[in-house]
């Protein structure tokens, strides 16, 4: 039986390539070796885990190469790049961390699974997509675009017009159970990338894919539901969560219980395309039997670890 903890950690975009930065694939590697110095201390202390990141800036890009390229070489779908995105990262993150195991010389294997995931046919966000994914462009390039590649778009005020996608609420993972097996045996698991590829089951039991992305966040609560794991660790770019954000009087959260956490998401306090959907994400998982998700960046994730600092999400 396995007697070690389980947990999921989900890695922010800055573990690859924070805001601001040019996301060249030197770059990305660079900071993806950083961030395994984080997730090798989970590993020594025994946890057996499963790692899901964001894919915002590369989608974005395979995107844009598809826009640039298109009357030279095939077109991809978004579920397309969505697989290959998490193909490439997958394997970055995979050799990076296997050769932080090299180096503290232990013997711990690491796997990418590329993952489907179920979402409803009818998820009410295929009707009104408002996810903004790839490029910014001015309305008359956009118009241009969309007429192109049927593409639904919409404006940001005073800032640009952006592709819309729907972003369906993530159901179930198709591979739960390889995952499980392989997160049992102690094998590092890196899944559920960029929120992985959402599929629907057609009216023949078949699956499907089509043009949508999963928010990341809450792919990983629901893989981390689906694995059986006890914690579920957020690591983005903020050391913990705060009420009033960004404001005079911002007051900063250490440990919530369930409850507390939902009314202040209900007061306004975490927005829709940032911290919004990774307290949601936390609330469900908690809801369906997770014991704690913390929610801290990379640098304090290891006192977090230790003095269980930092926010922590409790029943
Ligand atoms: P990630 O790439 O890790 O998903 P996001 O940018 O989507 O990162 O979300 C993290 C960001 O959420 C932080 O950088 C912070 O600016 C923002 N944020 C919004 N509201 C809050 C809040 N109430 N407490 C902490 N951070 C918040
Ligand atoms: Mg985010």
């Amino acid at each position: 039986m396995n007697t070690n903890k389980t947990a999921v950690i989900a890695l922010g975009g800055n573990a690859i390539s924070p805001k601001g930065e040019l996301d060249t694939i030197a770059n990305q590697f660079r900071n993806t070796r950083k961030s395994c110095v984080a997730i090798m201390n989970f590993i020594k202390q025994g946890y057996h885990l499963a790692i899901t990141h964001g894919n915002g800036p590369q989608v974005g890009n395979a995107l844009l190469r598809v826009e640039m390229a298109s009357d030279k070489a095939p077109r991809l779908p978004l579920g397309i790049c969505d697989a290959d995105t998490e193909g490439g990262m997958g394997y970055m993150i995979e050799q990076s961390l296997q050769n932080s195991l090299i180096q503290a010389q232990m013997d711990r294997d690491v796997v990418t699974i590329i993952t489907q995931i179920i979402v409803d046919a009818d998820d009410p966000s295929i009707q009104h997509p408002s996810k903004y994914i790839g490029g910014w462009y001015t309305k008359d390039e956009i118009a241009r675009l969309a007429k192109k590649f049927g593409w639904q778009i919409k404006e940001i005020p005073g800032k640009g017009w952006r592709r819309v996608v729907p972003s369906p609420f993530p159901r179930k993972i198709i591979n739960r159970k390889a995952i499980k097996h392989l997160v049992d045996l102690g094998i590092i698991v890196i899944a559920a990338g960029g929120g992985g590829i959402p599929v629907y089951i057609m009216e023949n039991g078949l699956y499907e894919g089509f043009d949508a992305v999963i928010d990341k966040d809450l792919a990983s609560s629901v893989l981390a539901r689906d694995i059986g794991a006890q914690e579920f660790f957020i690591l983005t770019d903020v050391d913990q969560i705060a009420i009033n954000f960004g404001k005079a009087n911002q007051e900063f959260i250490d440990t919530i219980r369930l409850d507390d956490l939902k009314a202040l998401l209900g007061e306004g306090h975490f927005p829709a395309g940032s911290m919004g959907p990774k307290i949601q994400a936390a609330i469900n998982f908690i809801e369906n039997g997770g014991k704690t998700v913390i929610i801290t960046s990379l640098e304090t994730a290891q006192e977090s670890l230790e003095s269980g600092k930092y926010t922590r999400i409790t029943p």
